[in-house]
């Protein structure tokens, strides 16, 4: 087995629950250059843990088991997939059968996500040292009464090295027929498995979506970065009377617009506009059009997919601040999220801040809120996502 030592310092993190090393990090070079499960040694050469070891990646070293060595069998990860499962229990109550089942090292599953839609799972690897592992993990979803198929996505970076599977891949069942349908909090939604961006759909905004149900009622709203409709249909859900979304992608345009047919097949009485194009752009269009809405809400891809990218996003996450505060109506509603990990919530709070500032108005804060509860956090890295909402008001 691969063995690795470290210093004192990182010894010291990862005992209090950090769950990577980095390359730079090893004290002694690694020559194994096929992934595998390595050994991770402290100060004293006694063993610290076992994981996942990935020569293709920066993020080396996966901690799978702390403190003491452990065989990493079907039944090491049943036990902590049964434990995940419990933890999601309370989520079908709420007429929800689309949730993230294993959300990475937080569920003890280091790189890889589980997400359900109803009957469709969806594993999501960040390493390819997963692919050893995946005929196990198959074994223990298999014993499951809710599963018809399983799909494999694969992030960029595992994509690119050598391994005989690819990005939507069917693992097991037949293959899904696409739009796979799931619900949430009792709304519909049409999900591409194989081909959306992450498993299909933001799963991590679920409560996010839910608090715009609830302050809709009668209002305008507008939805940049709109993807395939989440915000959208729990607005119109919760009663606003014009709805206007801004995205790129003209492929989840169309999926937000069945998203809506599938929930409202009915509804001829809200005003609905589709805007495809760069958000920047058109936001500062709308702001010439003079159109103004009760409610903006910003939810952008990451802006800092890297640390060294922080500034720019930093600045980026106020211009678009800015923009969109500038179509909110006197005592209307701003809310803005951000899903960059190497952001903290302070750094982005303030930038959202600075950005209402340059536009002459104030935001009186209502809430800031994060990730759904199907999406726990173990350690300060994986708490990505942010947002805040709060009345908009002049600066003086
Ligand atoms: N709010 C969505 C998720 C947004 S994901 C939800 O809850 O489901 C980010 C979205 O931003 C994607 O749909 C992507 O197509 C879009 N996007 C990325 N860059 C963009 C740009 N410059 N202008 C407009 N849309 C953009």
């Amino acid at each position: 087995m691969i063995k690795i030592n470290i210093s004192k310092t990182l010894e010291a993190k990862i005992k209090k629950g950090y769950p990577w090393v980095f390359k730079y990090q090893l004290q002694k070079k690694v020559t194994e250059s096929s992934s595998g499960l390595a050994v991770l040694y402290d100060h004293k050469n006694r063993f610290l843990a076992i994981g996942l070891w990935d020569p293709d990646s920066d993020l080396c070293f996966r901690v799978l088991n702390l403190s003491e060595p452990k065989e990493i069998g079907t039944n090491f990860f049943r036990e902590r997939f049964q434990k995940a499962l419990l933890l999601r229990e309370g989520l079908h109550e709420n007429g929800t059968t689309g949730y993230r089942i294993l959300n990475g090292e937080n569920d003890g599953f280091p790189g890889l996500i589980l997400d359900r839609y109803d009957n469709t799972w969806v594993i999501k690897v960040y390493t390819a040292s997963w692919f050893a592992h995946l005929e196990k993990i198959l074994e223990v979803i298999r014993a499951e009464k809710n599963v018809k198929q399983v799909v494999l996505r694969l992030s960029r970076n595992v994509e690119k090295s050598s391994h005989p599977f690819y990005d939507g891949q069917v693992l097991l069942g037949p293959d899904p027929i696409i739009p796979v349908q799931f619900r949430e909090n009792g709304l519909h939604f049409h999900v591409d498995v194989i081909k959306g961006q992450k498993t299909g759909f933001f799963l991590d905004q679920r409560d996010n979506r839910l608090l715009i149900k609830k302050n809709s009622a009668g209002l305008s709203v507008l939805n940049v970065f709109s993807y395939t409709g989440g915000f959208s249909i729990y607005a119109i859900s919760g009663g606003c009377r014009k709805l206007v979304e801004i995205d790129s992608n003209s492929h989840a345009l169309k999926f937000s617009l069945q998203n809506l047919k599938l929930n409202f097949p009915e509804k001829k009485d809200i005003e609905f506009r589709q805007i495809e194009g760069d958000a920047f752009q058109k936001l500062q269009e709308l702001k010439l059009e003079n159109t103004q809405f009760d409610l903006v809400i910003l939810d952008p891809p990451a802006f800092a997919r890297k640390k060294k990218h922080r500034p720019q996003a930093l600045e980026a996450y106020s211009r678009l601040a800015t923009l969109g505060v500038q179509l909110v109506k006197p005592g209307g509603r701003l809310f803005s999220a951000s899903c960059s990990a190497h952001i903290s919530a302070e750094e982005f709070n303030k930038a959202v801040n600075d950005g209402v500032s340059s536009a002459q108005k104030k935001l009186a804060e209502i809430s800031r809120t994060g990730h759904a509860i199907d999406h726990p956090i173990q350690f300060a890295e994986s708490e990505y996502l942010k947002s805040v909402m709060g009345w908009v008001g002049g600066k003086k």
